[in-house]
């Protein structure tokens, strides 16, 4: 019968081995989801290209599965996010913000209270003034770069990058159509992609009840495998946090799965 021999060196170093792999793996497991946003905030820029992240974001909805992206624009404000914090974490679901600058200056410690909550935080501009942000290709970059600075102080993560802008009216709107043009391309030179919707209730049309907002939801989500969803988290025309708790369960119940930016960004890796 042939012997394996094992000297003491080549025990300790197993046993050293072996206890840096457990701790390697309580680590991780215990820290894994800040590990990863600090990864995606941090390095993504240079595992990617632009084009490839737009493409993503130009086939979103033409997902097979029922997927939902519930995105909330022009906040953070104090009564209307808090609300809307409250409400998706009570259904254990998560969104994405696109926040604008300024106002994250205002309240960044509610910017703060959706990054630790697993939202996705995502940039909309520092004025959300068209007249400002499309003055020159320097203002425009500098508007996403300040907001990113703003969101990177509020949540203290340095140099946070939040790859995904969103037009204040939408990409696709008549206003300043041939200065959208060109930041398109502004923002694949800094590693950005853009992205607007295919659903909404209209909450920023007229003042609705939490009724109505629920029934133009569902006209807008019928018939839709992948939804992304624009609501604001503002409440200076309809108060979508009202009908907000409706419109995650009747997602729910069409057998909709909820995913953010984030998850988008981490199949990019
Ligand atoms: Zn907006």
């Amino acid at each position: 019968m042939n012997f394996v021999i094992i000297t003491k060196k080549q025990l300790l170093i197993s046993l050293f081995v072996l206890i840096i792999s457990c701790i390697s793996i309580t680590f991780y497991t215990t820290f894994a989801k800040e590990y990863d946003s600090y990864i995606f905030s941090n390095s993504l820029e240079n595992n990617y290209s632009a084009n490839d992240l737009q493409n993503k974001l130009d086939n979103l909805y033409y997902s097979d599965e029922k997927v939902a992206y519930l995105t909330f624009d022009d906040g953070p404000t104090k009564i209307a996010t808090t609300k809307i914090l409250d409400i998706l974490k009570e259904n254990d679901v998560h969104a994405s913000f696109f926040v604008i600058g300024y106002r994250v200056k205002e309240f960044p410690d509610i910017v703060k209270r959706e990054y630790e909550e697993g939202h996705f935080i995502a940039n909309h501009g520092y004025s959300h003034n068209n007249s400002k942000l499309y003055k020159s290709k320097d203002a425009f970059i500098n508007e996403i770069m300040s907001t990113d600075e703003a969101i990177s102080s509020a949540i203290d993560v340095s140099n946070y990058h939040s790859h995904i802008f969103r037009f204040p009216n939408g990409s696709k709107s008549k206003n300043y159509a041939s200065s959208k043009k060109l930041c398109k391309n502004y923002l694949k030179e800094i590693g950005y992609g853009y992205v607007d919707w295919n659903a909404l209730n209209n909450d920023s049309i007229k003042k609705y009840s939490s009724y109505e907002l629920l029934n133009n939801f569902k006209k807008s989500c019928k018939n839709k495998n992948s939804l992304v969803i624009l609501m604001h988290d503002t409440s200076d025309v309809s108060k979508s946090y009202e009908s907000l708790d409706d419109s995650i369960k009747y997602l729910k119940e069409q057998g909709y799965s909820f995913k953010t930016f984030n998850d988008l960004l981490f199949t990019m890796k």
